[in-house]
């Protein structure tokens, strides 16, 4: 069976290893970019240090299935993401915790904050601002609006370019008091970062001989969408096999609907002449400067080198016309979902087509999200050739 998978991102390079388990399967892996990986791209920058190109990736699950997966193409360290941020002059845990209320408040109402917090919730929850907001209690509320204003408000609105309450769903959603002393920012069993990086990682997935590469083009330069029979041609042939899709399904249809709106990021990458720069991987400033977050990569790679890079992220609006920046995030909203959706049925009409991964979904995922999707398609693919 022949495959043609648009998109050499985590989705592509996973569907087509499974694929190439079956010698009889021919996949061609294309990618408008010049390298493979998509946005968990890394390289080793000029001055020899293992940068991530498109915003600090940290592996996470708690699905032992996928951590099995993921370690049979690289080992990997063990690393704990630790996060902190730049509120009030102090550098506090973020998620906002009881050590954050600890480094934050006076003694007498940092105890009394804990206190409450503990009688009411107990060690180990995950209490969203909005849940203490609605509690009969001064305390709680005011603490609620301190994290809103201070941690989320300003963070929100140069992430996403909106205000919190413009911004549904998951976003909202996000933002949590952490009723421990566990500053870890994920708590799933498996945590790590690939210790040779992930475009190796991904090089290793993809390395059957039945997998060809074409990196540098675009598939509308390879592939035509043919609207009267709903086929698919391949270099203006008819084109029997599957094409497995993973870009943005508004440009498949030449945003004819309108165009699907993402929140983008400029990366803003700096050498130091200076071992470390920061106590941790990755520091936010919710109400300070333009940036949104400083991560500083030796401290997630455990890379020893003199020098350190860093990474300031600038968020702004994507525009599929503006070829220096990517789709990063979709926005989360009603009326983009509904386009979406309008997008994919005309999609489905399309037999040889299959939607895989963050952007033909038009949803974040993580990593780990992203792999369970893909090893459930490829089986589908396989379990239907
Ligand atoms: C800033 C940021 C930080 C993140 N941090 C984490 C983290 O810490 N932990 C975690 O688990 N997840 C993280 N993620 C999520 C993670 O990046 C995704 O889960 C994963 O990259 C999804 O892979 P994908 O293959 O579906 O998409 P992508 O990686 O976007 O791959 C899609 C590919 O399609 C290609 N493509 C697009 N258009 C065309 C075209 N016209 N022709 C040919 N090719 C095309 C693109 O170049 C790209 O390579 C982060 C995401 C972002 C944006």
């Amino acid at each position: 069976m022949e495959y043609i998978i648009v998109g050499a991102g985590l989705s592509g390079c996973v569907i087509a290893e499974q694929l190439a388990e079956n010698p009889d399967n021919h996949i061609l892996l294309i990618d408008k970019k010049k390298h493979i990986g998509g946005t968990c791209f890394d390289f080793y920058n000029d001055d020899g240090i293992l940068v991530h190109k498109y915003g600090p990736h940290i592996f996470n699950t708690a699905d032992r299935e996928v951590w099995d997966y993921v370690n049979r193409f690289t080992e990997f360290y063990e690393y704990y993401h630790r996060v902190l941020g730049y509120v009030d002059g102090e550098l506090v845990p973020i998620p906002f915790n009881l050590k954050s209320i600890r480094k934050l408040f006076p003694e007498e109402m940092a105890a009394r904050l804990t206190e409450k917090l503990l009688e009411k919730y107990g060690y180990n929850t995950k209490v969203p601002i909005l849940e203490l907001d609605r509690q009969d209690d001064a305390d709680l509320k005011w603490l609620s609006e301190y994290v809103y204003e201070k941690v989320f408000f300003h963070y929100t609105v140069k992430q996403w370019g909106q205000r919190p309450d413009e911004v549904g769903g998951r976003a909202m959603a996000r933002i949590p008091v952490f009723v421990s002393t566990d500053d870890r920012y994920f708590q799933n069993a498996y945590q790590g970062v690939p210790k040779y990086g992930y475009t190796k990682m991904m090089m290793e997935m993809i390395s059957s001989p039945n997998i060809s590469i074409l990196l540098g083009t675009d598939y509308h330069s390879i592939l035509r969408r043919i609207e009267e029979d709903h086929t698919i041609r391949f270099l203006d042939r008819e084109f029997n096999g599957k094409v497995i899709f993973t870009a943005c399904l508004d440009g498949l249809f030449d945003y004819r609907l309108g165009e699907l709106p993402y929140r983008s990021l400029d990366f803003q990458f700096q050498t130091l002449d200076e071992e470390s720069h920061q106590p941790v991987a990755t520091v936010n400033y919710p109400c300070n400067y333009g940036f949104t977050r400083i991560t500083e990569f030796k401290k997630l790679t455990f890379q020893k080198h003199p020098k350190t890079t860093i990474m300031k992220e600038f968020s702004l609006a994507y525009d599929y016309r503006d070829d220096k920046h990517d789709p990063l995030y979709p926005i989360p909203k009603t009326a983009n979902e509904e386009l979406y959706r309008s997008y994919r049925e005309e999609a489905l009409k399309y037999k040889q087509l299959v939607l895989a991964g963050r952007l033909a979904d038009y949803k974040y995922f993580t990593m780990a999200e992203t792999i369970e999707n893909a090893l459930r398609i490829a089986k589908e693919l396989k379990s239907s050739s």
